[in-house]
């Protein structure tokens, strides 16, 4: 069991490393670990995490109430309090702005097609909770709907969310979401996001088992078994029902790319156009004897 005192340090040195990684601007961002079954500590208001000591830190109740610390808890205590509520299991809370993962939801695009293989073994999917007001009820609310399946969520104009077991856990799952946004954001600007097979999803899915992680949900493929692309309803934001399982979409035999092949889409310049630098045309018997010529050469 971890000492409030090396706890205050790790708040600290996770602050430090979300400021350092641009993950929060100014006083953006608020961190939270269980200290006991009905205490927290917590980041204070109006601080950049980048310049924490232990000593800043708030000791609160599950109900908000400040119980030690010089500074007022943090402004989204609320958020915090509420995952607490719905995850006994949840030892820590990270809640920052990454740049990239904001950027997708500012975009309205959830991080949740079947692309890699690490994120499919932890986050599963990262959903997008509904836009709230920051720091007041709304916010928790839209957190709700999510937070019992998944251990990590962009929200919506806003930022991000994680949690975990321990209070690396769950900072981790930040830099994961972050990645990850990174990744699928060149693979976009790329033109080509290919999705990995919803059989070989669920053999990673397996796979949590062995490597003993902890998921709060399984995955389940959008969209469901024997629908058409696109109309699944399991992924359907505009529902209020409280997500059960972790929505990726993953094709059934692969195959599948929901982002249209750009590279294949450019029609080939007809050498007639007088474009005969552009492409050479061969059969395969021309090719054939060009290498075979060129063998010969070296022979
Ligand atoms: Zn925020």
């Amino acid at each position: 069991m971890s000492t409030e005192s090396s706890l205050r340090a790790d708040i600290v040195e996770v602050g430090r490393r979300m400021y350092a990684r641009g993950y929060t601007a100014s006083n953006d961002g608020n961190i939270s670990v269980r200290l006991g079954p009905d205490r927290l500590l917590m980041t204070p208001k109006g601080v950049c995490k980048g310049f924490m000591s232990p000593d800043m830190m708030c000791v609160t109740d599950l109900e908000g109430r400040k119980l030690q610390g010089d500074r007022d808890p943090s402004t989204e205590m609320l958020m915090h309090l509420e995952v607490y509520r719905q995850r006994p299991d949840v030892q820590a809370v990270v809640h920052a702005h990454p740049p990239i993962a904001t950027g997708f939801a500012v975009a309205g695009i959830p991080l949740d097609r079947a692309v890699l293989a690490e994120v499919l073994t932890t986050l599963g999917s990262i959903p997008i909770a509904e836009y709230a007001t920051p720091s007041t009820t709304e916010l928790p609310k839209a957190v709700r709907k999510y937070i019992k399946a998944h251990d990590g969520m962009l929200l919506a104009n806003h930022g991000a969310l994680t949690v975990g077991g321990d209070l690396f856990a769950a900072y981790f799952k930040m830099e994961t979401i972050e990645h990850f946004a990174k990744i699928s954001l060149v693979a976009r600007l790329l033109g080509r996001e290919n999705l990995i097979a919803r059989e070989e999803v669920l053999r990673l899915q397996e796979l949590r088992g062995s490597y003993g992680i902890n998921a709060p949900a399984p995955i389940c493929a959008d969209p469901p078994d024997g629908a058409d692309a696109g109309s699944g309803t399991r992924g359907d934001d505009r529902s209020d029902e409280i997500a059960t399982c972790q929505v990726v979409q993953a094709p059934a035999g692969g195959g599948m790319r929901l982002v249209p092949n750009l590279l294949d889409a450019c029609e080939p310049i007809p050498a007639t156009q007088g474009h005969e630098e552009t492409e050479i045309r061969l059969t395969y018997r021309e090719l054939s004897a060009l290498i075979e010529e060129a063998v010969r050469s070296l022979r």
